[in-house]
């Protein structure tokens, strides 16, 4: 739910774009002739389809049984790659061996929202403090007993058909 809201947003923005940019060009224009050639363009033109597009989507576990995602990938992004600092998967090595990764990586935008069924927070830029690494939003999840577990297995990535505008949302 909270994850198309924040889709609407990121479209709304485009729409505002759009706006301000066909405002921009009426302005410098030569005065009515522009909207009205393009009005006699979209007379002949057949009804729209809407455009699609493939993204992929992560999906959390339902683990109440109530129907409903009970964890969520914190930015909507894929796990982290491999990068100068290691790879950002449960368990990847750290300090040359010496322990394991926790968590699970996910790729951020700096300033995004980062929520996990609910808005958290924001993203923060890394950068600062470990230059030329994938910013990222470290998730460690853990059962009751404090064993952590690994997010991958729990959040699964599909494939998911979207109108066009939103697959461009992000
Ligand atoms: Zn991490």
């Amino acid at each position: 739910m909270q994850s198309s809201t924040v889709t609407a947003i990121v479209v709304a923005a485009l729409s505002l774009g759009l706006a301000s940019a066909a405002v921009h060009a009426e302005t410098n224009g030569t005065g009515a002739q522009v909207p009205h050639a393009l009005m006699d363009l979209s007379a002949q033109l057949p009804a729209p389809q809407a455009p699609t597009g493939m993204r992929t989507v992560y999906v959390g576990a339902d683990l109440d049984g109530d129907g409903q995602p009970d964890i969520a990938d914190p930015t909507g992004k894929g796990p982290r790659g491999e990068d100068a600092y290691g790879e950002g998967r449960f368990h990847a090595r750290r300090d040359g061996g010496e322990r394991e990764h926790e968590g699970v990586d996910y790729v951020s935008t700096p300033g995004q929202a980062v929520e996990v069924g609910h808005a958290i927070g924001h993203a923060h830029s890394l950068q600062r403090r470990y230059r030329a690494i994938t910013d990222h939003v470290h998730l460690e999840l853990a059962d009751r007993r404090g064993k952590k577990l690994d997010a991958e297995k729990l959040i699964l990535a599909k494939n998911a058909v979207f109108p066009a505008a939103s697959a461009m949302g992000d």
